[in-house]
């Protein structure tokens, strides 16, 4: 497929780009360089770089598109407010990224959510139309999220929904649900036990009695449940849910496996790990006086974030990981539902430790203390390039890779 536009373009941020887990390179502040870009990938390119000049190039699609492939999507890599968070601008806080955020696109972070999209073969052999969406999580950002990425990426319906928890910013926008289904239709949604009888509760009028579907304008969901531990498929993709302590909640991990490859793909967007019981039953109280669990960071190097640690790494180690996204809130410890730098750092160790070592990481819900730059740097320097580590970078709203 030969692409004559192009742009020369300078990096607002230091960025490490990685394809399929084959094609790397590293872009350095200030460098520029000459990026062939499809016309239809402009407007979202343009959104992450400083564009100076336009230029031609050649661009040839990888093999693998031409079989036709699954498309992932980041929605959202931000904290359950988003970012910019409301409060932060009303009070004009100014020692986190919220003000700078709105100018600034690797800043500005909706709630955690992906779209995986089936693509079909082109017909020269290049891209074809998405013939699939399955989404994870319809957050409270859902509708800002379909507004910015669903038509640059040709996603008109959501064919399939895939639920973590229960929170509002996993389920947050379900309502909006009725503006990605075709009239008289009606949406598989998977979800555990927990979280299906939340959603029950707080959205029955999107589940029709019997099947049926309302006449009214609002959508229509068919519940489908999934247990820990036991794989379920969609079309050629296996999922198999791993259940994660989120604090004193649970939230579903997912490993995604297309059948036929040798790799998989692992989502853990929310997690914290459990406390012990003694810190259970006596939490000593902060300074505020309030009674909230302790929990430990060196738990991570045991796993602690798992339900069940041996059954979790079983199916981490069934397929190479081609890709992990896991959940980093901010620096510093203190929130009980979410990890923190220092943990998350630790856990990745802890997965080198296993030979665990995925080609790619990016970190989602990441909240306004997080400064996209400063984080890729800390994290080049934690992690970079030696051998037995993987890459970790930051995601942002937007990144898409290929499985
Ligand atoms: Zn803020
Ligand atoms: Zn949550």
């Amino acid at each position: 497929m030969e692409i004559s536009q192009g742009f020369i373009c300078q990096i607002e941020y230091s960025l490490t780009l990685k394809r399929n887990g084959i094609d790397c390179f590293h872009l350095e502040h200030e460098d520029s360089y000459l990026l062939a870009v499809p016309e239809k990938d402009y407007e979202e390119s343009s959104r992450i770089f400083h564009i100076l000049n336009l230029e031609s190039s050649v661009l040839t699609l990888p093999d693998h598109l031409k079989s036709g492939s699954w498309r992932v999507i980041l929605l959202g890599t931000g904290p359950s407010t988003a970012i910019p968070s409301i409060k932060c601008i009303t009070q004009q806080r100014k020692n986190c990224i919220c003000d700078n955020s709105i100018q600034s696109p690797l800043n500005k972070r909706l709630n955690p959510s992906i779209v995986l999209s089936r693509i079909k073969p082109g017909v020269d052999g290049g891209e074809g139309e998405v013939e699939f969406n399955l989404l994870v999580d319809v957050c409270k950002t859902f509708r800002e999220a379909a507004l910015a990425f669903f038509l640059p990426n040709g996603i008109k319906n959501i064919d399939a929904i895939i639920l973590t928890h229960q929170h509002a910013d996993a389920v947050g926008g379900l309502d909006e649900i009725r503006e990605v289904q075709a009239r008289g239709s009606s949406t598989p949604i998977y979800a555990d036990e927990l979280t299906e009888n939340s959603i029950k509760m707080t959205h029955p009028y999107l589940f029709p009695k019997s099947g049926s579907v309302s006449q009214l304008y609002v959508g229509s969901l068919v519940p489908h449940l999934f247990s820990p531990f036991q794989p379920f498929t969609i079309l050629d993709m296996e999922i198999t849910p791993i259940p994660l302590w989120h604090g004193p909640s649970l939230c579903m991990g997912f490993s995604f496996h297309v059948l036929d490859s040798s790799t998989q793909f692992i989502y853990f967007s929310d997690f914290k790990n459990r406390s012990t019981q003694e810190e259970k039953d006596f939490p000593p109280p902060d300074a505020y006086g309030r009674v909230i669990p302790l929990v430990l960071p060196e738990d991570y190097s045991n796993f602690t974030l798992f339900v069940d640690k041996e059954a979790s790494l079983q199916i981490l180690r069934k397929w190479d990981i081609s890709l992990m996204i896991l959940d980093c809130l901010g620096w510093e410890f203190g929130p009980i539902s979410h990890a923190v730098y220092p943990e998350v750092v630790q856990l990745i160790h802890a997965f080198h430790k296993e030979g665990l070592i995925p080609k790619q990481i990016y970190f989602t819900g990441m909240g306004c203390v997080l400064d996209y730059t400063v984080l890729a740097k800390k994290l080049r320097e934690e992690f970079g390039g030696e051998e037995g580590r993987a890459p970790v970078m930051p995601g942002y709203d937007g990144l898409k890779f290929w499985l």
